[in-house]
């Protein structure tokens, strides 16, 4: 086939490109043809809504070079294709993106879209978000929530900073408070009636085995030591004095779901369901969180 000199043109030749090669997906997309799209348009920075005409006009020259560069590096280096955009997707807004915070994902996207219904009794007044990174969830609880106001950690100042430009980016760092802090260290005496997390959660020996992709992530953001639950553990020790009377935990903890259950049977887990995908998202109440000892 002659070169790709289309934007629909590169979508076909970039996802046949992907497909070829051995990648794993799951940092923003889950097939090789959403990553086609998701490098080429943001390659050339080209919204996704085009309209539909625009798909087979010509594109320069050096527009084509710069996509297949793009996915060449991505079938080359393993990195996320967010890492080489410096763009990622969540809750349908763009974050800025380095190597200094995970790539955003989770579940937690469909809670916030649904303003966490049925789980609060009424407009959480303060959040907290505990190891934002990008600031993806807690900048998207702020615009859920515009009357809140939204506390986020990080232990990373790089991540801070990261989450800083997104703050701005999103209008809401005047109710956007980031603090460095190592779980709750820095919150003494704050309560919250929602406290939010996606924490490092991979085991040491999982950490061994992910796929390459994950070896561009700070490894800060992923690692739970041994059994993978050392910061869960610790948020459940402490997250009672953080919450005000009607408050809530909620936490994903992924494949962890099982271990945690298992480790800590005391403890009434409500675990999440989600139309959209994903699982091993808990929530517990304040009530049940008092006995919990560290
Ligand atoms: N495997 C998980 C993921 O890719 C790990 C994320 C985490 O530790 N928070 O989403």
């Amino acid at each position: 086939m002659a070169q790709p000199t289309t934007l629909r043109q590169l979508v076909e030749w970039a996802t046949r490109q992907l497909e070829q090669a051995d990648l794993f997906y799951g940092h923003g997309t889950d097939n090789p043809m959403d990553e086609a799209v998701y490098l080429v348009f943001g390659s050339l920075r080209i919204p996704f809504d085009v309209p539909e005409a625009a798909l087979d006009e010509p594109l320069s020259g050096a527009q084509c070079l710069r996509v297949r560069k793009r996915v060449e590096q991505r079938i080359e280096s393993r990195q996320p294709a967010a890492y080489l955009l410096g763009e990622a997707w969540f809750c349908g807004l763009p974050f800025h993106v380095n190597e200094h915070v995970l790539v955003p994902r989770s579940p937690f996207a469909e809670l916030i879209q649904e303003g966490f219904q049925p789980w609060l009794n009424r407009e959480p007044r303060r959040i907290l978000d505990i190891g934002t990174g990008s600031g993806c969830i807690a900048i998207a609880c702020a615009l859920a929530f515009p009357q809140a106001r939204v506390d986020a950690t990080d232990i990373s100042n790089q991540a801070l900073e990261i989450a800083a430009r997104n703050a701005e980016r999103h209008g809401v760092q005047d109710r956007l408070q980031l603090i460095t802090s190592d779980v709750f260290s820095h919150l003494e005496g704050e309560r919250y009636d929602l406290i939010v997390s996606n924490p490092p959660y991979v085991s040491q020996a999982d950490i061994e085995t992910l796929p390459a992709e994950y070896r561009h992530e700070p490894v800060l953001g992923l690692a739970g030591g041994g059994d993978g639950l050392d910061i869960v553990r610790r948020m459940l020790a402490e997250a009672g004095e953080h919450l005000t009377e009607d408050g809530v935990l909620i936490v994903e903890v992924g494949l962890m779901q099982e271990r945690l259950a298992v480790t800590m049977p005391e403890l009434p887990f409500i675990w999440l369901e989600f139309e959209q995908g994903g699982e091993g998202v808990f929530l517990l109440h304040h009530s049940e969180l008092q006995s919990v000892k560290g």
